[in-house]
């Protein structure tokens, strides 16, 4: 399995920065790289900067948001650094990217809180210029910052975008048609219910509509659709919610002692005792007794590869 990630080149180790070291991260090429294949950009040195080099900050002037050097604000590399971005996010786009993993708190790289200077303070709210152009053109595209892939829930979050976009391209093989495009919906129906119920009806209603549009027209629409879905983090209310549609499905199937098994099992994770693992592990065995196609398709139950552990901590 290769999934196209880009990633901030000091992230992956590449002694990039401005001092000549890098930000290698273990997460990142010890647990995701048998499954990544990543593109290492260094929005600096990609446009034209030296390592070692003087340090550069975001600085708001009345007209932009600007970047220049720290101690110089009359070198400015603000058109430098734009026009490298918009380059590189043309040619990301027909690279079938699936991610992108960025270096927190650069003024180029950062995904937010970047600290912007201005004459007499400085605030923690902007983002990185590169990054900035990137998720505007790419809107679709899950962005994270190696930093938050240290928290449980912003990691899994991330991961199951990742491989949620990966899973749409390759229903896809390269020509949306609206047949393909319903079938992997109808796939996602729990997965997305468990991020958003809204936004599960908005999908489901222009789904509906696919007819009316040109298909590529379409699919662009429905990917950063479902993508915006994505990115709001999953709950337990909804989880459990999510848990109970699953369990309905089983009430022929199952005798009293099991039913109350898995009820048991649904109440403990809502309540925080159990990890999301535990009634999932117990409704994929319960599918190994008594199969269903339709349940057995769904995201919702294998999002990512076990052996991610992701679902432990969640
Ligand atoms: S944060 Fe971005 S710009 Fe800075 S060294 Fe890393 S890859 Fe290069």
């Amino acid at each position: 399995m290769t999934i196209n990630i880009g990633i901030s080149s000091c992230v992956i180790g590449e002694k990039v920065r401005f001092d000549g070291g890098h930000k290698h991260n273990k997460f990142v090429e010890k647990v995701l790289s048998p499954y990544f294949n990543y593109i290492p950009i260094c929005p600096e040195v990609g446009s034209g900067m030296s390592v070692p080099r003087p340090t550069i900050r975001l600085i708001s002037n009345e007209e932009r948001i600007a970047l220049v050097d720290s101690k110089d604000s009359t070198l400015d590399y603000t058109d430098s650094m734009l026009n490298f971005a918009k380059q590189t996010a043309n040619r990301l786009k027909t690279a079938e990217l699936c991610g992108y993993i960025v270096c927190a708190n650069s003024p180029s790289c950062g995904m937010e809180r970047v600290k912007v200077y201005s004459k007499n303070n400085a605030t923690k709210n902007g983002v990185g210029l590169y990054t900035g152009v990137l998720m505007e053109q790419m809107p679709w595209l899950p962005v994270e910052e190696d930093g938050r892939l240290n928290d449980p829930v912003l990691k899994e979050n991330f991961i199951t975008r990742v491989f949620c976009l990966h899973d749409l391209y390759q229903s896809m093989d390269g020509e949306p048609t609206a047949g393909k495009i319903i079938a992997f919906h109808s796939r996602y129906k729990y997965t997305l219910m468990s991020h958003s119920t809204a936004g599960y009806k908005a999908l489901g209603q222009l789904v509906a509509k696919v007819a009316e549009y040109d298909i590529d027209e379409f699919f662009t629409l429905y990917r950063t659709q479902l993508m915006q879905t994505m990115s709001i983090r999953a709950t337990r209310k909804n989880n459990t919610n999510v848990l109970m549609h699953l369990q309905g499905y089983f009430k022929k199937e199952l005798d009293s002692p099991q039913k109350q098994a898995l009820a048991q099992l649904i109440q403990e994770y809502n309540q925080g005792i159990l990890p999301l693992l535990s009634p999932i592990t117990l409704i994929k065995h319960y599918l190994s007794l008594h199969n269903n196609d339709y349940l057995k398709q769904q995201s919702f139950l294998d999002p990512y590869p076990q052996e991610l552990r992701l679902r432990y901590g969640l």
